[in-house]
């Protein structure tokens, strides 16, 4: 009998339930397990940033399974049609394993291959995935869910953390189902897919991942509390895509981060770990209100006139909005798929209230091109820039883009780093480079208006619009 282990966001070897459960049932029934990837249609058609890096990713991981002489194989179609295949190709298989994931698309993806794989009699297993306390785990004391991030995270901080599962590769190896191919069309068309990749990442996988979390807990995490809003410092853990594709157990990271509590000096490790929190309640805020997804959080907030200037859009998507800091942080994101957090709250912030565009506009394109796109996360910190979710800013705190790059960036070197044209632009002017004298800016090599773009709106107008449209429109409820 086979114990299938089918790998969606958890590609590791250290701390994975998944491969731990199959690989003990396995032993002790005298089975064999095997290890599936689904490619699902909604994601082979585009090849964003985000897709190549979690299609890289997977790849990277075929590549170590070989290693240990272990094939990771390929199947693709619908859920159905993929898991009809599955069972016709393997044999006799006994229970198919993944991690739980929580996001809508996946709730229902799962529910059809639980549906088809019931009809050939086969157990769907849910076992724990990537996350430190799953949504159901903290709750208030009459068990409806937490709306508010405070008192959730104290129930989180003080709950009993699992403990971690090793599975021995030698152990995988020898109880590996030795089957060829489970469908060649299948492997083809993950080659095609990865041949049409347009980015190529080298820090990808397991092994990068492990290194990253020994290198941040080393010498980034003691000081976190000081450089995590600090874009140009590299201050964060950059953990956040091995997270996303479960390279690196977020438990693996709580643990690494938890015992550095012991030492004298606490607060890195534990703003850190407060910050792996909302992780976990931004996963529980979309599990137990999954209209959240499309809906502001806020309901009053659900009929806002936003405005559709696609020009504007435009403008903000490619760095091109004449406010320096925003512009670094959409650029960062384009080039690299990753912006770091204090960026992320700014150009959400633009979006919003500068533009007044659609939050659900600016959640998709990050979505696009973020690494570690997390619908979870990614809904939640766009709803708490559009000032519409569960912990917003509130509407009257509109973030001005010069006085968060002055406190944030005070020397402009981010800005310079991803906005090369405003290289030479002396400190005095490089969050509003508009204000450069006819002189300066010849000197600069950067004339306004043609080397860079005039600031596109009147930032201290928009404010009063973006107050005026939440007065009026919220209040009206
Ligand atoms: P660190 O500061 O080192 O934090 C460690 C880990 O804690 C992160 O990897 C992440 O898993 C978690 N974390 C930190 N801050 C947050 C937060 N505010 N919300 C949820 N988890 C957090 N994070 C994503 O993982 N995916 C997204 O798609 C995403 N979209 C965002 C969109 C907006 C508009 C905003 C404001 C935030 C978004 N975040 C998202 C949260 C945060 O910006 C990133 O998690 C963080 O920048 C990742 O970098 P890091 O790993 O260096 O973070």
């Amino acid at each position: 009998e086979t114990y299938v282990v089918w790998f969606r966001n958890d590609f590791r070897f250290h701390d994975n339930p998944a491969v731990h459960a199959a690989l003990n049932e396995a032993q002790e029934s005298d089975g064999n397990i095997l290890f599936v990837f689904h490619l699902h249609p909604d994601f082979t058609g585009n090849t964003d940033l985000s897709n190549d890096y979690f299609f890289q990713t997977v790849r990277d991981f075929a590549e170590e399974c070989e290693k240990i002489n272990v094939k990771l194989h390929i199947i693709s179609g619908t859920p159905k049609e993929a898991f009809d295949l599955l069972t016709e190709r393997v044999g006799v298989i006994n229970t198919v394993y993944h991690a739980r994931d929580f996001t809508p698309f996946a709730l229902q993806r799962d529910e059809e291959v639980r549906h088809t794989l019931q009809k050939h009699r086969i157990r769907l297993e849910s076992v724990r995935g990537n996350y430190i306390h799953e949504p159901f785990e903290i709750t208030k004391n009459n068990e409806e869910p937490y709306k508010v991030y405070t008192p959730y995270s104290r129930q989180w901080l003080r709950a009993e953390k699992t403990s971690l599962v090793q599975s021995d590769p030698d152990d995988i190896s020898r109880f590996y189902g030795r089957i060829k191919a489970v469908d060649a069309e299948s492997e083809k068309t993950f080659s095609t897919i990865l041949n049409n990749c347009s980015s190529n990442w080298k820090k990808i996988g397991e092994k990068a991942a492990l290194h990253r979390l020994e290198f941040f807990i080393k010498n980034v995490l003691s000081r976190y509390h000081h450089t995590r809003d600090l874009p140009e410092k590299a201050g964060t853990s950059r953990l956040s895509p091995y997270l996303r594709t479960g390279t690196l157990s977020v438990r693996q990271v709580y643990n690494a981060a938890a015992v550095q509590l012991e030492g004298k000096n606490n607060e890195g490790p534990e703003t850190f770990i407060k910050e792996l929190a909302w992780r976990d309640f931004y996963t529980m805020i979309l599990t137990h209100f999954p209209e959240t997804a499309e809906k502001e959080f806020q309901e009053k907030y659900r009929d806002l006139s936003w405005n559709n200037n696609q020009d504007h859009f435009s403008l903000w998507k490619q760095g091109m909005t004449g406010f320096p800091i925003v512009d670094a942080g959409m650029r960062q994101l384009n080039q690299i798929g990753w912006m770091h957090n204090r960026l992320r709250m700014i150009t959400a912030s633009f979006l919003t209230k500068d533009f007044q565009m659609d939050w659900r506009l600016g959640e998709k394109y990050f979505g696009e091109k973020l690494i570690d796109y997390d619908p979870a996360s990614n809904i939640g910190g766009w709803q708490w820039a559009g000032s519409v979710g569960t912990d917003a800013v509130p509407y009257f705190r509109v973030f001005s883009p010069v006085r968060q790059s002055e406190r944030f960036d005070p020397d402009g070197s981010y800005i310079r780093r991803y906005v090369p044209e405003l290289k030479d632009v002396p400190d005095k002017f490089i969050h509003e480079p508009h204000k450069m004298p006819a002189d300066i800016q010849d000197k600069a090599s950067c004339r306004i208006g043609k080397d860079y773009p005039e600031p596109i709106v009147d930032h201290k107008q928009e404010r009063k619009r973006a107050i005026a449209m939440f007065k009026e429109e919220g209040e009206l409820l």
